[in-house]
């Protein structure tokens, strides 16, 4: 058994740069307040939704939500348009700071199992955003989903702020600010409502849609209307049944697939090649759709990688019941046990592998290990940012290799 780990070079370069001499991309005399939604939000959503893969960076820095004063939470997200966007959106009627992190554009959950939402970039924006000069505590609450790339103890060592993780969803921040900054068990884990699974079909579809009908429609047009209304199908068939149904899944919606797809060209009386496409199509588009990239689908738990070999154990000799790896598993893996004080991986079956408890446990009781008796120890996990969700490149062997 062999996994290959990525090397987060920038995280260990940019180390001890708590007082970074970055320039601040939104300086401390003028952060943005927010006024709610802004006029023309809406129209970004769209194009935001069909490309989500594509970055949209907006600017880093601090947010005004409302009228925040000295004691005000901190809250930090990552600098994806949409994302701030649904934040300041859900937070309207709080009052508080956010802070904007800069992360390549990208999302909270691919940033921080990417690399790009780590220690560093959260010291950065917490040390030149201004926030320091605005509040009189060093509290800040980051999304639970960037546990996997933010190690917080890190965080509090290079520049003393204590960061804490609040719910998964942006919708929940109300209700958590609400309760005094505590998470019940529906804010904690990923939910993936159809809501969710209607934009990721139009996130994996929608380019499919564009591409193959816009190819088709100067091909053979006759094609483009079948072909975009196949990859619809598909993409939605895939988002809200394929982690709902049993092996052989691929089977199961791949089949249906072909018989709608040849029966939509024997009905448009094609010929010998639209029949060739109308086989190839929904094989292609299902292989596609069911590919595993990085954790952004909700079928990592089917992939084919090697990954899925992998399995966190809890070390119970060494778990002191801190519970940091309830508070971060996106997936409820976990649960309490009060006598004697430790945690129990109860739904162990859940785990999609994401690393964040490793990284979060502050005994270093939680680390992967493989079918052959392989470990990768929660050293490793922290200083190569690992999680057993995306590309590696440092290959780790197994036991006395
Ligand atoms: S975070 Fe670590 S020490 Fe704390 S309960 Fe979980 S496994 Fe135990
Ligand atoms: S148990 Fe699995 S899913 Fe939960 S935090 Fe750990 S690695 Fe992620």
């Amino acid at each position: 058994m062999s996994v290959e780990l990525s090397d987060n070079r920038d995280e260990r370069e940019d180390r001890d740069s708590c007082d970074s001499s970055e320039s601040p991309e939104r300086s401390a005399g003028s952060p943005e307040r927010s006024a709610g939604s802004r006029p023309g939000g809406w129209l970004r959503e769209v194009p935001q939704t069909v490309f989500r893969m594509a970055p949209w960076p907006t600017e880093a820095g601090l947010r005004i939500v409302g009228e925040p004063d000295r004691d005000s939470p901190v809250l930090v997200t990552c600098n994806y348009d949409l994302t701030v966007r649904r934040v300041m959106n859900a937070l309207a009627g709080s009052d508080v700071w956010l802070v904007v992190a800069p992360t390549a554009g990208i999302n909270v959950w691919c940033a921080s199992s990417g690399g790009h939402m780590g220690t560093h970039q959260i010291v950065t924006a917490l040390k030149t955003s201004g926030v320091e000069e605005r509040v009189r505590h060093r509290r800040a609450i980051l999304p639970q989903l960037a546990a996997t790339g933010v190690e917080v103890r890190e965080v509090s060592k290079r520049c003393g702020w204590k960061m804490r993780f609040g719910p998964v969803y942006a919708n929940d921040l109300p209700r958590y600010l609400r309760d005094g900054q505590k998470k019940d068990a529906t804010m904690r884990r990923v939910r993936f409502d159809p809501i969710e699974r209607f934009e990721m079909s139009v996130t994996w579809g929608g380019p499919g849609v564009l591409i193959l009908a816009g190819l088709a429609a100067i091909l053979h047009p006759s094609f483009a209307l079948p072909l975009a209304a196949l990859t619809a199908a598909l993409s939605l068939s895939v988002f809200f049944l394929y982690d709902r149904l049993r092996e052989p899944r691929r089977v199961l919606i791949g089949v249906p697939a072909l018989v709608l797809s040849l029966t939509l060209v024997a009905w448009a009386d094609g010929g010998t090649a639209a029949f060739v496409v109308a086989v190839i199509a929904p094989l292609g588009l299902l292989a596609l759709l069911t590919f595993d990239f990085s954790g952004s689908t909700p079928i990592e738990g089917g992939s084919h990688f090697a990954e899925r070999d992998w399995s966190i154990v809890l070390d119970s000799e060494r778990c002191r019941g801190v519970f940091s790896c309830l508070d971060v598993c996106p997936e409820d893996c976990f649960e309490r046990q009060e006598e004697p004080r430790l945690a129990v991986q109860t739904h162990a079956e859940r785990c999609i592998r994401c690393g964040a408890c490793v990284v979060q446990c502050p005994q270093d009781a939680l680390y992967f290990a493989a079918n052959d008796g392989a470990r990768i120890e929660p050293d490793t996990i922290r200083r190569f940012k690992l999680n057993l969700m995306g590309k590696r490149a440092v290959e780790i062997g197994p036991p006395d290799a």
